[in-house]
């Protein structure tokens, strides 16, 4: 965007115009030297790694979480202790014990302070993010603000313990984990995990961070959606687009992918991050509060005991709604001795939820409106999540994509895991599976500031991960020894209306004139969509890097669909701010150009008459004064006419002394095409 080939007149800066405006700011680079998504490279990659013993898949979920391996060819989801194949992602803290998954679910209404759950929700997030803020007000448990990060706290037996989200979701990991073992037999320590697609950086590095945590070496998170098409197969069958539609407990994810060559894309996502089966429980359970009220005279609501109880019960109606027409709901001694007893018809059920169910068919159409997608070229659509069993739900899903039949054999509660355990056993080179190369995306452009505070792009938004990116850039000052550089993302023209990620300074580049020092910045975003940059002064191999973790405050997926829809929005005032800064950097480089060939050692001071270079001086002079008076006023029009008019005088002139014109080799002398300057 910056490119040089776009503005050949920028190159070096007056001497000291605002010096304080452009220091530690880069200016535009060129080239992009190396854009690697070597999908070959990365699958033989893999191919190559020596067996590193088995490697277990885990779907860990908002609401529940489930693991699986691969065994000869086949892949086995492992039931935990209690024999369930699903594990609530629950974690409580009681007197005498620590419980984890059915045990700390089962005791929740009892203990609603205590019992922490859908940490999911928290985890890689700022305690300021508003999605936490209202998640807050929603949860039983207390979340507490320590150094910007949601933490959970529990009191047992008088004293407070603090955890952080990861530390949750390692005890939930760390349960898999020993599910497997015991299932297995041995110890295990590989793993993938599975995140939503939309997940950032930040909550990717917290994810890893819980598995460390617990033990586990994750060796690829990747994608739900990704997880749940394998499951299909759908990676064996060709150029396919699709859709993956996966509704859980608590969230609502819509995916639409391709995959082609065994490589996958995620095209678009989408969805509701409060939307799912509890919605739906809670519709129900209003339903019975009231209508106990209304029998009864008994109100229940403020009773979490009571409350609890009937959650419970109702879920189960809920589920076996998916298989039959009516389901009894007992309860005995409900609230205040009395019972409750009543029939619920799968009618009253989607009545009482229709517009719910209604709801996921909207991010369905945005997906496919994101992605220029029209419905009818979607070949498969993925029915995942708990709650896509809904008899209901799927009949929408069907109407909408016209009658198309969905993919639903897998069991929706284990597509996620059962994806993560085929990636896990290429990973182990023990799964007999052939290699599969899962391809993401980045979900914002990644770039550095340069000059005037313009946004670079290194890495564009969905570019497709891993990747890595280089571009050159140079000094822009004499004897400049240290640059900053200074790492963004967003989709605005210019940073301030992006986010910082972090920065940092190279130091100890060898003093030279502005413009010869070649400083290499390179973006790397790994398969787990973690971002290392890096920058290295070429003469002197001096290098700095920073990889960017999760306590910088990445971006939640409101964040992200909110700054893509504000780069539409600006697009064209942007573009005009750029257009100015771009202009004003031309003029000042055409005017430095320009005086330093007529200065002492220049290219024209003996080849050109006396009368030529006072012309120049004063086309020179007068464009100076100008900038100091009106650059700031002027529009980018008013700037490049500016720059027309002194290149009119300067550039004959220029070419009699064997010079480029305004927009000349900087003095170093190197070749124009490939670096500008930090
Ligand atoms: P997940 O988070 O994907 O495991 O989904 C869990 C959600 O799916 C919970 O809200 C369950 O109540 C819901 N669920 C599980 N089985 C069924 C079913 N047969 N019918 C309706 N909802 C179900």
């Amino acid at each position: 965007m910056m490119g040089a080939a776009g503005s050949p007149a920028r190159r070096p800066r007056p001497a000291a115009p605002r010096r304080s405006m452009w220091t530690a700011v880069l200016v535009a680079a060129a080239s992009i030297a190396a854009a690697a998504v070597s999908v070959s490279a990365a699958a033989a990659g893999d191919a190559d790694k020596p067996p590193v013993g088995t490697v277990i898949g885990i779907d860990l979920g908002t609401t529940y979480s489930c693991v699986g391996v691969m065994r000869n060819g086949h892949v086995e989801i492992i039931a935990n202790d209690q024999g369930n194949r699903i594990t609530p992602s629950y974690v409580a803290f009681t007197p005498e014990e620590r419980l984890i998954g059915d045990a700390a679910k089962n005791q929740a209404a009892m203990n609603p302070s205590n019992t922490v759950f859908d940490v999911k929700r928290l985890i890689g997030r700022k305690f300021s993010d508003p999605t936490v803020q209202r998640d807050k007000k929603l949860l039983p448990f207390a979340i507490v603000n320590q150094d910007g990060k949601p933490m959970v706290e529990v009191s047992v037996n008088s004293d407070k313990k603090v955890m952080s989200p990861e530390e949750i979701s390692a005890m939930v990991l760390t349960k898999m984990k020993k599910t497997a073992e015991e299932y297995l037999g041995k110890d295990v320590t590989n793993a993938v995990v599975t995140v939503p697609a939309y997940f950032t950086d930040a909550q990717r590095q917290a994810t890893k961070d819980a598995g460390q945590i617990a033990g586990l070496n994750v060796m690829r998170i990747i994608n739900e959606p990704t997880a749940a098409a394998i499951a299909y197969g759908l990676n064996k069958k060709g150029e396919k687009n699709i859709l993956v539609f996966d509704l859980g407990g608590g969230t609502f994810d819509v995916s639409l992918l391709t995959i082609e060559d065994d490589v996958f894309e995620v095209l678009a996502t989408n969805g509701d991050t409060h939307l799912g089966g509890e919605d739906f429980d809670q519709r129900v359970m209003d339903y019975f509060i009231k209508l106990f009220k209304r029998k009864y005279s008994k109100d229940m609501s403020k009773d979490k005991r009571a409350v609890g109880k009937l959650r419970r019960e109702v879920e189960k109606a809920k589920r076996a709604l998916s298989s039959q027409t009516q389901v009894r709901v007992e309860i005995e001694s409900l609230f205040d001795g009395q019972d409750l007893s009543e029939t619920l018809t799968r009618a009253r059920f989607e009545e009482l939820n229709s517009d719910l169910f209604r709801k996921t068919l909207k991010p369905v159409e945005k997906v496919l409106k994101d992605a220029g997608m029209a419905k009818a070229k979607v070949d498969e659509i993925v029915m995942v999540g708990g709650s896509s069993r809904i008899p209901k739900v799927q009949e929408l899903v069907r109407g909408y994509f016209d009658g198309k039949e969905l993919n639903k054999g897998v069991n929706p509660d284990e597509a996620v895991a059962f994806g993560a355990a085929v990636q896990g056993g290429i990973l182990s080179n023990e799964g007999g599976s052939a290699g599969v190369v899962l391809l993401d995306v980045a979900p914002l452009s990644l770039g550095i500031e340069t000059v005037g505070g313009v946004m670079s792009k290194i890495i564009e938004r969905n570019t497709v991960i891993p990747t890595r990116k280089t571009q050159t850039f140079t000094t822009y000052q004499d004897k400049q020894t240290t640059v900053s550089i200074q790492v963004f993302e967003g989709e605005r023209a210019m940073t301030k209306d992006n986010r910082q990620l972090g920065k940092f300074d190279l130091n100890g580049i060898p003093a030279a004139a502005r413009g010869t020092p070649q400083i290499e910045v390179t973006f790397e975003v790994d398969s787990n969509g973690i971002l290392a940059v890096s920058a290295e002064d070429k003469a002197s191999s001096t290098k700095e890097q920073i990889t960017i973790t999760n306590d910088k405050g990445r971006l939640s997926k409101e964040e992200i669909e909110r700054m893509v829809k504000e780069a539409e929005e600006f697009a064209d005032q942007d573009a005009e701010v750029k257009r100015k800064v771009e202009g004003k950097n031309s003029l000042e480089t055409a005017i430095f150009a320009a005086k330093s060939a007529v200065e002492e050692g220049g290219s024209l001071a003996d080849k050109a008459s006396d009368e030529d270079k006072e012309s120049l001086k004063a086309a020179v002079k007068e464009a100076q004064d100008w900038i100091e008076e009106s650059a700031d006023d002027a529009t980018a029009d008013d700037l490049e006419a500016k720059l027309k008019d002194l290149n009119e005088i300067v550039q004959p002139i220029m070419a009699k002394g064997g010079a480029a014109g305004g927009g000349g080799a900087p003095p170093g002398g190197e070749e124009d095409d490939t670096k500008e300057e930090l």
